[in-house]
């Protein structure tokens, strides 16, 4: 397999009939690699442990076909997910390519840290964007995740700019981005750009047994979802600054 090979991607998973991924009934492909290192990941295969397996893009799409009225009945399609999916630029493109092919809804799930280039290759293929949103201050995101936000927030004014439909996401997790501060930071953020929207999406510890299994140790433990009643707190905060908020699962 060549790197970003365009007939081969390494895949650790195609999950049918997936409903939090995009609009409708979805098949959601999930590729190895990211350059993130988020300590609450839930998909720990992305770091390459042996998990993902060469697929051709051909046999990927043949797998999401398989759905294909229920696609059309419900509005969904295909997403591609990771890890960061837009590392792998040229396979990517030809997947979404088949798939806008066959008229399907088309959603990519990133957490913004590539090269610019990446969201152009593939801005004309991609019906949704889910944009991943963990931390505001630069330094805090790299403690949390190995990373700075400078790249993935000009991913996500230039996204904006360009009229690509992003929906942005922030992992909610108590303690390590649920201050009222940040908060207050990803609300001026959304607001400044345009973007009144967020989906919040809870801390949950469903992972943990994943990495046990791997034989691998989280790097977030010891951390409780957020209660009703902190969720509530967030929501209001958020939706006193003008941002519309759902809540996901
Ligand atoms: S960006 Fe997503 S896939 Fe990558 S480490 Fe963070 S949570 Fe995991």
């Amino acid at each position: 397999m060549r790197l970003n090979d365009p007939e081969t991607c390494r895949v650790f998973d195609v999950q049918r009939f997936s409903i939090h991924d995009g609009p409708g009934i979805r098949t959601t492909v999930f590729l190895e690699g990211c350059p993130l290192r988020c300590g609450w990941c839930q998909n720990p295969e992305a770091f390459g442990h042996g998990h993902a397996k060469p697929m051709l893009i051909a046999a990927i799409l043949a797998e999401v076909l398989k759905d294909e009225s229920y696609y059309a009945l419900s509005g969904g399609g295909l997403t591609v997910s990771g890890g960061e999916p837009l590392l792998h630029l040229a396979p990517v493109r030809a997947l979404l390519e088949g798939a806008k092919g066959r008229g399907l809804h088309t959603c990519v799930q990133t957490s913004g840290a590539v090269p610019q280039a990446h969201f152009a290759g593939v801005l004309d293929l991609v019906d949704l964007f889910q944009f991943d949103l963990k931390h505001m201050d630069s330094p805090r995101h790299r403690q949390l995740t190995g990373v700075a936000t400078e790249r993935i927030h000009a991913n996500a004014a230039w996204l904006l700019q360009q009229g690509a439909n992003v929906q942005f996401r922030m992992p909610l997790i108590p303690g390590l981005n649920d201050d009222a501060e940040n908060i207050d930071a990803m609300a001026q953020f959304l607001i400044t750009h345009g973007a009144l929207a967020l989906c919040l999406v809870p801390y949950h510890r469903l992972y943990v047994d994943k990495y046990r299994a791997m034989g691998l140790e989280p790097g977030v433990q010891g951390l409780e979802p957020p209660s009703d009643a902190r969720l509530a707190q967030v929501r209001q905060q958020l939706e006193q600054r003008g941002v519309a908020v759902t809540v996901e699962g």
